[in-house]
């Protein structure tokens, strides 16, 4: 080819290319439709309906253009119009969080310069918010500064990293993994069995340890079973407690759970996914001993309500973990030379990611502490509100709630089972507020999980009234 050719080509293919880089005018005009879009959505949360069961219509990709303002009507039929809404404070099902505003900005400011975060070389600044937010986490959870941790884009994946950093560790590898033993209960989020599953660890023993009447594992059965596993030869390598279940919002005894993790040499993670920031409030107590686990992983996008993506971990073994994660390539030796744990990249799955730090650190900045803590102590208290409102109706309430997720039924007397799955549809016709249901102590329960920061009192009288409608047509 010709220089020539090559530069007329060029002149060509530039012409098309360009489109992807519009220009300011449109940048604006977009800019203005969201904005538009943005204060349209948030200002009608609460008139619609949390909650639909129609299937999504035709979003296939098409071969022709279209504009920003179709695509965003598009958008609200189909996917804010079908499920569950949850940035809606109507959503009181699984773990709802809601996604503050500010971290949507975060996300955009993030998106439009997209600095390589995990890598400290390539982006020094972004590497440095995220781990400003890492040491932020670090005193949160009375973690010692030494430890080091990675920001995750969820809870699940922030255990396979601690898991990983314990494996390795205990060496749990070839015929070791049969005989070494894992200790949970029922009420540990899935996730872990999944993570366990994904990092070779299938044949591992699992021992499910009893749980007490308020859905805590018993520490006395915990000693017990590692004292007999010890005894027939096995080797107990991991403990896993849960500082607010998924479903019943528990909080194991951490510091018990330390103490015995520390004298039979356990790993001792903490799974703190859901309840993790509760630590900030009048409920701190409950907490103590989560700064003596191993491993401890919280999740931001539930408990400090930033939009889904953002999780940690926090290891206080940094040889274990960098040992699973750290990797060096020739096409990287330029950032070879940092210090490894500066770089996210080393103690992480991901090379390339998004800077998810900023999630947190703009929001933070933005507000301070203040505001996150007054929402989480207005979550406990909505739920106090709801079950004692729920207890003027005839509801049966599970146990005093540890945290914002609690469970009831109604005491149909015959066939209360499926009456309440009766109800709970009915509850999922209405729409008007959304509740999920479980299965505890072999009872169908519904669930009520207070965690979005646009939930307040009016949501729960909504949610009261609503459940008052259903049980009349149920009864
Ligand atoms: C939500 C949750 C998880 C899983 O976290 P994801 O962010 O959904 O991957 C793990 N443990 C508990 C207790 C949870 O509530």
């Amino acid at each position: 080819m010709h220089t020539e050719e090559i530069i007329s080509q060029l002149d060509q293919l530039s012409k098309i290319s360009s489109r992807l880089d519009i220009s300011a005018d449109e940048r604006k005009e977009m800019i203005s439709e969201l904005s538009g879009f943005t204060e349209k959505y948030i200002s009608e949360l609460n008139t619609q309906n949390i909650f639909s069961e129609r299937k999504p219509g035709p979003l296939a990709i098409m071969d022709h253009p279209i504009p920003l303002s179709e695509l965003l009507a598009l958008y609200r039929k189909e996917v804010t119009g079908t499920g569950i809404n949850a940035a809606s404070g109507k959503h009181l099902g699984y773990i709802p969080a809601g996604g503050i505003f500010t971290s949507a900005v975060a996300d955009f400011i993030a998106a439009i310069t997209n600095p390589y975060a995990g890598v400290y070389y390539a982006s020094p600044g972004a590497a440095a918010i995220e781990n400003e937010v890492l040491q932020w986490l670090k005193s949160v959870f009375n973690f010692p500064g030494d430890s080091v941790g990675n920001l995750t884009s969820g809870g699940s994946v922030s255990a396979l990293i601690a898991f990983t950093a314990a494996r390795d560790k205990h060496g749990i590898k070839n015929e070791k993994i049969k005989s070494s033993v894992v200790y949970l209960t029922e009420q540990v989020h899935h996730s872990a069995q999944k993570a366990l599953r994904i990092i070779g660890l299938e044949d591992i023993v699992l021992r499910y340890v009893p749980l007490d009447d308020h859905h805590r594992m018993k520490t006395v059965e915990l000693k017990r079973m590692i004292v007999e596993d010890i005894a027939s030869g096995l080797n107990p390598f991991l403990v896993i407690g849960t500082a607010g279940t998924t479903d019943t919002g528990a909080v194991d005894d951490l510091d018990a759970i330390a103490d015995i993790a520390e004298k039979y040499k356990l790993w001792y993670h903490v799974d703190a996914a859901y309840g993790g920031f509760f630590i900030l409030t009048s409920k701190k107590n409950l907490f103590k001993g989560i700064e003596r686990a191993d491993s401890v992983i919280m999740d931001p996008h539930k408990s400090m309500f930033v939009p889904y993506g953002l999780a940690a971990v926090l290891i206080k073994d940094k040889d274990s973990a960098l040992k699973s994660n750290y990797y060096t390539a020739h096409y990287m030796q330029d950032a070879a030379g940092e210090e490894l744990i500066k770089s996210p990249a080393n103690l992480s799955p991901e090379l390339t990611r998004h800077f998810r730090g900023l999630r947190l650190w703009l929001p933070l900045q933005i507000h301070g502490q203040e505001p996150f803590i007054a929402c989480l102590e207005e979550k406990l208290l909505l739920v106090k509100y709801f079950r004692t409102k729920l207890s003027e109706l005839g509801f049966h309430l599970g146990p005093e709630p540890d945290l914002s997720v609690s469970y009831f039924w109604y005491p149909f007397g015959k066939d209360e089972d499926e009456k309440n799955r009766q109800l709970m549809k009915e509850i999922h016709s209405d729409g008007d507020v959304y509740l999920s249901s479980s299965i505890v102590n072999d009872r169908f329960v519904i669930r009520m999980a207070i965690l979005s920061f646009r939930t307040k009192k009016e949501t729960i009288d909504r949610a009261v009234e609503m459940i008052e409608r259903c049980l009349a047509r149920v009864k």
